[in-house]
């Protein structure tokens, strides 16, 4: 049974077969209880006779008995036994004494032992309420026991006995047609069931065999036909859809992510190789060759300085770089980085200024947020021409603090602003790589994870050939409440960071 479909069919049937079997079972006990109730009333009202025949002989001033032997005792008339006779099943009258004045014909065929079974249970009938049910030679009877209502009668008792076998014969009809129909009517539930579930479970299998074809893995671009009806299975197809939407742009970004990163290592190795082979190389004069050197020396750094920025990324995507929260006083950390960038931007030939600085703290890394701040700085000073400006503000409103970078440099395309917080993407890319502090494009990726990581945003506007502004906000705090947790590698942490940052500031 693995199938789920005959899993619910086997369990539909189980619990149907179980409701029949409670159904019969009540029904039973139901229809006994009806059936001996009726055959009580049966009873009792033979006895109500015997008694009217006799009382109506006395009233009329009839003889009730006679003596036709002594020895037997008395009898009652032919002419009451005439009519006695006429009342079927046991019956027996009994006189003063108890001695017994009528037998009815069923009576007298009875055996001794018959016979006296009956009069044993009879003369211990209570004469008022129901009768008792009582084996008389082997056939189950019940008997009712009634004293006629004239305490001066000469009859004390009359017991009435009948078979049961009346009552049971009807039980056992309904439990006779109740095992016919019964397997018909579960078989037929089960078969309707069955159909029922086929047709549920067709859709599906359906879904099954869309899905297997799309995880094949080369049409994750397909989806799931949904239909309007709204149910479960509409549902889940929404969800895979939804689920498959995801997959698919992380496979793409996974894809694009290895293909950039091959690429960015590329180029530096193909130089380095080619500084390397100037060097070795007899004929080079022994200043090309130092000059080679050099080179390799620099190249060797800008790859060390990716590899550090693609290994922060990847540890953050997994969660494994817990921040070192404390108490950040960010306008030393802001005052900091604006002398960084004054010397920078100085080399530049450009105005850097900061002309707000509002005392504000937060809970971060302060390394982090270090390394964020000059990431904006650096990148602000990297694209402004000579004679242009920087403004550096960092300001707070209500329970935010805000850092904002603005340039009077290239700007950004409308087209690529949307795109310059991902991965490896630059706006200008041959501009940027051939360019003195050419980066790889992650800077901005790494910073908005810094920013977001501090429960913060990034988000940046700009014109095309006017400038930029980058703007950063951070929930502030208000008590230094001291170092909360605590990084999981840190030594790995600080190594990355100090390359990430180096690759700025160089
Ligand atoms: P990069 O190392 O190339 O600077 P980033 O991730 O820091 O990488 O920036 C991504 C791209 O966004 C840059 O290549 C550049 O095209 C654009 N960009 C970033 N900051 C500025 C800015 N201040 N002015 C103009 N363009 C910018």
């Amino acid at each position: 049974m693995s199938s789920i479909r005959s899993r619910l069919t086997t369990g539909y049937a189980a619990a149907l077969a179980g409701t029949m079997l409670v159904f019969a079972l009540v029904l039973y006990a139901a229809r006994r209880a009806s059936s001996y109730e009726e055959l009580q009333r049966y009873v009792t009202a033979e006895a109500n006779i015997v008694i009217g025949i006799i009382r109506q002989a006395e009233l009329e001033g009839r003889p009730l008995t006679q003596l036709r032997d002594s020895l037997a005792g008395p009898t009652v008339t032919p002419t009451l036994s005439q009519l006695l006779d006429g009342v079927p099943d046991y019956v027996v009258v009994l006189g003063r004494d108890d001695i017994i004045l009528y037998r009815s014909p069923a009576v007298r065929q009875l055996l001794d032992i018959g016979y006296s079974q009956l009069i044993g249970r009879g003369s211990e009938v209570p004469v008022t309420g129901p009768g008792q049910l009582a084996s008389i030679q082997n056939e189950q009877v019940l008997i009712v026991a009634r004293a006629p209502p004239d305490p001066q009668s000469q009859i004390s008792r009359v017991v009435v006995a009948a078979s049961t076998q009346s009552a049971d014969l009807a039980i056992a009809e309904l439990f006779g047609t109740m095992l016919i129909i019964a397997p018909i009517l579960l078989l037929a539930s089960v078969g309707i069931a069955y159909a029922i579930s086929s047709r549920a479970f067709r859709q599906v299998d359906r879904l099954i065999n869309e899905v297997q074809a799309i995880t094949d893995g080369r049409s994750l671009h397909r989806r799931l036909p949904v239909e309007s009806s709204g149910d479960e299975l509409t549902r889940l197809a929404v969800t895979l859809n939804e689920m498959m939407a995801r997959l698919e742009t992380s496979f793409a970004g996974l894809r694009r992510f290895t293909a950039d990163a091959s690429h960015e290592l590329k180029t530096p190795l193909a130089v380095l190789r080619a500084d390397v082979e100037r060097a070795m190389s007899p004929n080079s004069s022994r200043t090309e060759k130092m000059v080679a050197l050099e080179e390799a020396l620099q190249e060797t750094t800008r790859m060390a300085d990716l590899v550090g920025s693609l290994l922060t990324l990847a540890r953050a995507d997994e969660g494994r770089f817990d921040l070192h929260r404390e108490w950040v006083d960010l306008e030393p950390l802001v005052r900091e980085v604006f002398e960084t960038a004054h010397i920078l931007g100085e080399e530049g030939g450009l105005e850097v200024t900061m002309p707000t600085v509002t005392p504000t703290a937060v809970m971060g890394d302060r390394t982090r947020l270090r390394q964020l701040f000059l990431n904006l700085v650096t990148n602000a000073i990297k694209y402004t021409p000579r004679d242009g400006s920087v403004e550096i503000t960092l300001s707070k409103t209500g329970r935010t603090a805000t850092l904002s970078v603005r340039d009077t440099g290239i700007g950004i395309s409308a087209a690529d602003l949307p795109h310059v917080f991902e991965r490896f993407y630059r706006a200008d890319r041959a501009r940027s790589r051939t360019a003195e502090r050419g980066g790889f494009g992650l800077g901005l990726a790494i910073s908005q994870w810094i920013a977001e990581a501090h429960g913060g945003t990034i988000a940046v506007r700009s014109r095309f050939g006017r400038g930029s502004t980058f703007t950063v906000t951070i929930p502030t705090a208000e008590e230094p409440t001291g170092e909360i947790s605590a990084i999981d590698d840190r030594g790995a942490l600080e190594e990355g960071l100090d390359q990430d940052s180096e690759s700025r500031r160089s």
